[in-house]
């Protein structure tokens, strides 16, 4: 007999496959059993678009079957089996894919289950097996073929003979090592528990014989007894208190390729107008394309335990993407396509159920489990934001509560509702200041003002904090102000006149100044908020100087110039200097300060200067003088 050799590049794939990929060896079982449960999916198939093939469903199963003497493991279904070609082409090239093959040959069948259709395959066997045997008989023939391999070398297809259709297939496990002891899975426990982790839900019964001790007439007997080892319900359709976190947790990393625990485990079933099982996930991070366009959102849709779709988008709205998870609904037909998916009237009344649902999940978890929340939101926070931001508000309502802001006075992040249950209630304003860290902003000019007051600010650290409210508008009948905004401002009806009437005086001064800095700036005056700071650049009107930062960091964005007010903190010296020098008719040194004035206001915002080289020029000649 002739060894035939893998392809070459399959060869390649294989040696990479068995030595390094995969480190979690005992997935091994999971694929063989997927690929068994697909075998036995094709034939219960094919029984039923042909009247001549009798098969009957209680009989459909998968066996383990363990021989410690000669050190083998067993996997037995009997599904459609492969005739001699089938065997050639299945397993003789790695990136040949015959289920690939069925749906194609077989268009109605594409909405059979098959769950090995993103598995690593039949190949990952020889992690643990130095040989493996595949015995099959096609539902077609009355043949039977043996084929064989050492995974390296090559495989040979040998006539055998077997009664029944079906495939069997014997792996002859790898000798120990210090590292791997491969007798592991011959231990009827370590079967059961990974059968149990990956293949629970497998619709047809994974049976094994196990060795029981029983006591029968006070004699210890050792009898044999056949286990059925899954529980063929599939997870989200389990009652949540049969299953146990870990069994949630482990069921997300496999399922979900992630690396870490979820951060919450949602169950959901649902009876009424539109009924549906769903298990959904709160990753504990953001993946790391999540904010990118790579990133797809959505849930893996089942009908009658059957997967229509890998990723149906239509059941989560955009500020929710993060979510992952399952739903399963009798009420999907199988025949849904993503063409008709959108105008599919269940799947958006699941959707908005799903919605629902999500939504409580998250107050909840706001409520009770803070230290939780803030890591949902440190994660997830900017989505939730852009949900607001990018409905013009119309999300508004369902997403305002879940938003968290650094309030000045609690030293953490609150909501706007905390904040609002802290004012007074005839005030009517939520204070906020905007910039690049919580202790950069503590140190603006206006904020120290606003604090000294005894008002409690919100700081926005993050780009779209201030899109957000603007686009909100106000929360519970109360206004967003910025504590930079002309508009702000504590002091009494004294205190203003008596700054207007210092205004006044010194307007000609001022006018001058104004010439110097042109368009840069609107206005420039006298104010009483400084203490001890000389100066400050506010706005006045929508656009402020955080939000001017941010719009010209965008690609294409026309120049977009906040209203600007350059402020000089009365009582400070160098405003008697300024006047000073004014009156003595000295334009060239107004003309000197003013620059380092303006150029000083924007440093303190965190704005860069235009002329950099300029002022420090002016800054060197003021200090050798
Ligand atoms: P995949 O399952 O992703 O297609 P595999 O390498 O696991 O890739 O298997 C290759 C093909 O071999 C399968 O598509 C299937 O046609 C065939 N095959 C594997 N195991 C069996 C089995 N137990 N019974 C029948 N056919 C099988």
């Amino acid at each position: 007999m002739k060894k035939k050799e893998f392809k070459a590049e399959s060869k390649k794939i294989l040696n990479m496959m068995i030595n390094s990929i995969y480190t979690n060896k005992e997935i091994f079982l999971r694929e063989l059993i997927s690929n068994a449960s697909d075998a036995i999916d094709k034939l219960y198939y094919l029984s039923s678009t042909n009247g001549e093939l009798k098969v009957n469903k209680d009989d459909l199963e998968i066996r383990l079957e363990i021989d410690k003497d000669n050190r083998t493991l067993k996997i037995i279904d009997n599904g459609i089996g492969m005739d001699k070609v089938e065997l050639e082409n299945n397993l003789g090239t790695i990136a040949k894919s015959g289920t690939e093959l069925f749906k194609e040959s077989n268009s109605d069948a594409k909405n059979l289950e098959i769950i090995g259709q993103f598995g690593v395959g039949f190949y990952s066997s020889f992690m643990i097996a130095k040989k493996v045997e595949v015995l099959s008989r096609s539902i077609n023939g009355e043949n039977a073929y043996l084929w064989e391999s050492d995974g390296v070398d090559g495989y040979t297809i040998t006539d055998a003979s077997k009664d029944t259709n079906g495939t069997e297939i014997t792996l002859y496990l790898k000798d120990n090592t210090d590292d791997i002891n491969y007798d592991d899975y011959l231990d009827n426990y370590t079967i059961e528990r990974i059968v149990k982790k990956y293949s629970d839900y497998i619709k047809y019964p994974i049976k094994m014989d196990v060795e029981e001790e029983k006591e029968k007439t006070k004699k210890k007997e050792t009898i044999i007894e056949t286990k059925t080892l899954n529980s063929m319900i599939p997870i989200w359709k389990k009652k949540p208190k049969d299953v146990t976190e870990e069994e949630y947790h482990d069921f997300y990393i496999d399922k979900f390729y992630d690396y870490e625990h979820p951060l919450k485990v949602i169950t959901s079933s649902v009876e009424g107008l539109t009924s549906y099982n769903a298990l959904l996930f709160i990753p504990s991070h953001a993946p790391f394309n999540y904010y990118t366009k790579e990133y797809e959102k959505g849930l893996m849709l089942y009908s009658k335990g059957v997967m229509i779709m890998d990723k149906c988008a239509d059941l989560l709205p955009d500020y929710f993407s993060f979510v992952k998870g399952i739903v399963d609904s009798e009420d999907i037909s199988l025949n849904i396509s993503r063409e008709t998916m959108q105008e599919d009237k269940q799947i958006k009344l699941i959707a908005k159920s799903l919605e629902t649902k999500i939504k409580k999940e998250l107050e909840n978890m706001l409520k009770e489990n803070r230290e939780d929340y803030e890591k949902f939101y440190e994660a997830f926070g900017e989505q939730i934001k852009y949900g607001i931001y990018s409905s013009y508000g119309m999300n508004k309502e369902l997403l305002q509560d879940l938003l968290l802001f650094y309030s000045s006075s609690e030293e953490k992040l609150v909501t706007l509702d905390e904040y609002v249950s802290r004012m007074d209630k005839n005030d009517k304003i939520i204070y906020y200041a905007s910039g690049e860290t919580v202790d950069k902003i503590k140190l603006l000019p206006s904020v120290e003002e606003a604090l000294a007051k005894g008002c409690e600010v919100l700081f926005f650290t993050n780009y779209l904090d201030e899109f957000v409210i603007k686009t909100m508008g106000g929360y519970k009948e109360k206004n967003f102000m910025n504590v930079n905004d002309s508009n702000f401002d504590l002091s009494t009806e004294e205190e203003k006149k008596e700054l207007e009437k210092k205004n006044e005086e010194a307007k000609d001064l001022f006018n001058s100044m104004k010439e110097i800095l042109g368009d840069s700036v609107k206005e420039i005056r006298y104010t009483n908020k400084l203490k001890n700071h000389p100066v400050c650049l506010i706005t006045e009107g929508d656009v402020s100087l955080e939000m001017e930062k941010v719009l010209n960091a965008m690609p294409n964005s026309e120049n977009v110039k906040a209203n600007k007010i350059l402020e000089i903190n009365e009582n400070h010296p160098i405003s008697k200097k300024l006047k000073s020098l004014y009156e003595e008719k000295k334009i060239d040194e107004i003309k000197q300060y003013t620059k380092i004035l303006y150029a000083e206001a924007r440093l303190i915002e965190g704005m860069s200067i235009e002329n950099p080289t300029e002022i420090t020029n002016l800054i060197c000649d003021i200090m050798s003088k």
